[in-house]
């Protein structure tokens, strides 16, 4: 079991590996930049160390800096969050290497999982679906690319194996652009994540995002805990997720979870890890591995009854899995807006002091949330200020609770996107379950 983390992330999913700790006795270390001095999560760790200025790039990116507060503090284990080190292969080798538990996989499955092109080649290993397209990494023959392409059918996507955050990818209508498009797809991939290597595959015309989540020992355990659909984005930024995923029927969401499941036992996975789908015409095509926690995690929590974040500390420290996939029993529906602090109309940042802030609460409501009344959201990192996630027996009802929990939550002083989740939680389309990720960007176009 460890004894001491440090919590090498700030916002609300450090409030939250924070509660995790508590809960479990492990003694918490935080660190900071010298803008987040009055983040909650800081007030309330053990130990709190100021590990460099407010730029990510000299702070929560800043591998010594981070590596020298574990060792001051004694710390047994790092958690990363989301985001900043979470799937940085290199920081995970360097932890262990300094005699820290990395909690999440190994450095060597963040980096296959994290090549794209890898990646797909362990899924088709033990037969997870993908997205039909190049075996791997495209040929240098212009004749074999367009064979490639014609055997996929247009429109295909052309994909740096390197690329993330929604970078580094472009459609292809037809042949007379297609090698064109695949230099300009090499040079932006080689400048942006310095490695030319590009594949394709078929592009998908309204399919919807469905993620698998998982949870397994590198002991030879792992099991899934069922699906969410995280259709709703712009931008490639999810806005609001739920779980289940509307629509889809037991026996498909057994057989796609049995699929990951093998794919973990496979790669020896250990940790929590999200497998990401498109999800189109029933059936689902992998696109990518989340090997660390989500933002989203909680809706899972939600119908599952299993805290991810404390089975991830539990595995972390040695132990095997808690619990087996006969026990896990997925029950009612749970929704989660992201609340950002934003203007809901331009999307411009809005940080600035919260002069008030006002929580919903009540049955089966649930506010992951780092901010408070006085608190200055700084302008430095992303906008999430917190996650309202409601949890009810059936999507209508979850639907129902929401509504109402948008109504009560109040954030004075600064501008948040509650507007637009109180638009789309009375959205016809999105009521009846099931839009594709186009959705609310064709929306949003339309009506503002
Ligand atoms: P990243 O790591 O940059 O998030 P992904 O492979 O997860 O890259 O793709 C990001 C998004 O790009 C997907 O959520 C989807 O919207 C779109 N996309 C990726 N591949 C395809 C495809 N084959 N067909 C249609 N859309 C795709």
């Amino acid at each position: 079991m460890l004894e001491k983390v440090l919590i090498a992330n700030r916002g609300e999913i450090a409030l939250r590996v924070l509660r995790a700790c508590k809960e479990l006795g492990i003694k918490t270390v935080a660190v900071h930049s010298t803008a987040d001095r009055d983040l909650k999560h800081v007030r309330l760790a053990d130990e709190a160390v100021c590990i460099g200025p407010p730029p990510s790039a000299q702070s929560y990116l800043d591998v010594p800096s981070i590596i020298s507060a574990a060792e001051l503090t004694n710390s047994d284990g790092i958690h990363p969050g989301y985001g900043f080190l979470s799937e940085n292969a290199d920081f995970a080798d360097q932890v262990e290497k300094s005699g820290f538990k990395f909690i999440g996989p190994t450095g060597e499955t963040i980096r296959l999982m994290g090549d794209k092109v890898s990646a797909k080649q362990q899924m088709r290993r033990t037969e997870v679906p993908t997205v039909p397209g190049s075996e791997g990494a495209l040929p240098e023959d212009p004749d074999e690319i367009i064979l490639i392409a014609r055997e996929i059918g247009f429109p295909v996507i052309v994909k740096a194996a390197a690329g993330g955050g929604g970078r580094g990818m472009r459609v292809v209508h037809n042949e007379e652009v297609l090698l064109s498009s695949i230099q300009v797809t090499q040079s932006e991939a080689q400048a942006a994540f310095g490695s030319p290597v590009v594949y394709m595959e078929k592009f998908l015309q309204r399919p919807r995002h469905v993620e698998i989540q998982v949870l397994a020992d590198g002991q030879g355990n792992a099991i899934c805990l069922g699906d969410r659909d995280c259709s709703l984005q712009r931008r490639h930024q999810k806005v609001i997720e739920e779980a289940p995923a509307p629509g889809i029927n037991d026996a498909l969401r057994n057989e796609i979870g049995d699929a990951c499941v093998r794919a973990c036992l496979d790669m020896g996975y250990r940790g929590a890890g999200t497998f990401e789908f498109l999800f189109e015409d029933n059936a689902f095509y992998f696109i990518e591995m989340n090997t660390r926690v989500q933002v989203e995690h909680p809706v899972t929590e939600m119908i599952s009854g299993v805290d991810i974040v404390r089975e991830q500390l539990l595995i972390a420290g040695g132990a095997p899995l808690s619990i087996k996939q006969e026990e896990v029993q997925l029950k009612g529906h749970s929704i989660e807006c992201r609340i950002n602090a934003e203007d809901p109309r331009t999307f411009m940042p809005s940080p600035g002091m919260i002069k008030t802030f006002h929580a919903p609460g009540g049955h089966g409501v649930r506010v992951d949330s780092h901010v408070y009344s006085g608190y200055t959201v700084p302008p430095h990192y992303d906008s999430l200020i917190g996650k309202l996630i409601t949890f009810a027996d059936t999507r209508e009802a979850a639907l129902v609770k929401m509504r109402q929990a948008l109504d009560e939550l109040v954030v004075d002083g600064i501008r948040t996107n509650a507007a637009l989740h109180r638009e789309l939680v009375t959205d016809s389309s999105f009521m009846a379950g099931g839009v594709s990720i186009h959705y609310l960007e064709s929306k949003l176009e339309h009506e503002h």
